[in-house]
């Protein structure tokens, strides 16, 4: 038995590639929320003199710190604390139709696919170091085909959301 033959196909068992063209077109991000606002009022109490100290900015939970190693899409952004590490990026995901998915953590390929199986829901976007936990909120949108629609209405910031990501960041 073979299993490493170099002439087939290299994805193996994924099968997914035929529907990468279709999923695009339900990739549209829609509703986007941006927290760089919060973000930057952030780094700025931080790196300044205001009341927000590195333990308070930098305190991402270790499920956090687990996600965005393993489940993360890294950016091409360095940690604006500590300027040692590249960001990854942690997508979070909410809607009343996702079930027992709701609040997950979901990879950008697994959105895709979500987008392609669901009419709407909101993905929460967190940017996290894992070299000093620095994490901060920084943008939400909803993605999905847009059939039976109730969560394209934009979410304010702070609005109750379950953030338990990023505890008291965004404010
Ligand atoms: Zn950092």
């Amino acid at each position: 038995m073979r299993h490493d033959s170099g002439d087939c196909c290299p994805r193996t068992g994924s099968g997914r590639t035929a529907g990468r063209r279709t999923l695009r077109a339900v990739w549209s991000q829609r509703a986007v929320v941006d927290y760089g606002l919060a973000r930057r009022a952030t780094l700025t109490s931080l790196l300044g003199s205001g009341p927000i100290t590195r333990e308070d900015a930098c305190d991402a939970h270790p499920y956090l710190l687990r996600a965005a190693r393993h489940h993360g899409e890294a950016s091409t952004s360095e940690c604006p604390v500590c300027r040692d590490e590249q960001l990854r990026l942690v997508h979070y995901v909410y809607g009343d139709e996702l079930g027992a998915y709701e609040g997950r953590v979901k990879a950008p390929a697994e959105l895709a696919e979500m987008a392609h199986e669901h009419g709407e829901f909101r993905v929460y976007v967190v940017e996290v170091c894992l070299g000093c936990a620095w994490n901060h909120l920084v943008q939400s949108f909803v993605l999905g085909t847009g059939a039976g629609s109730d969560v394209g209405r934009p979410v304010r910031r702070g609005a109750g959301r379950r953030e338990r990501t990023t505890g008291p960041a965004p404010r």
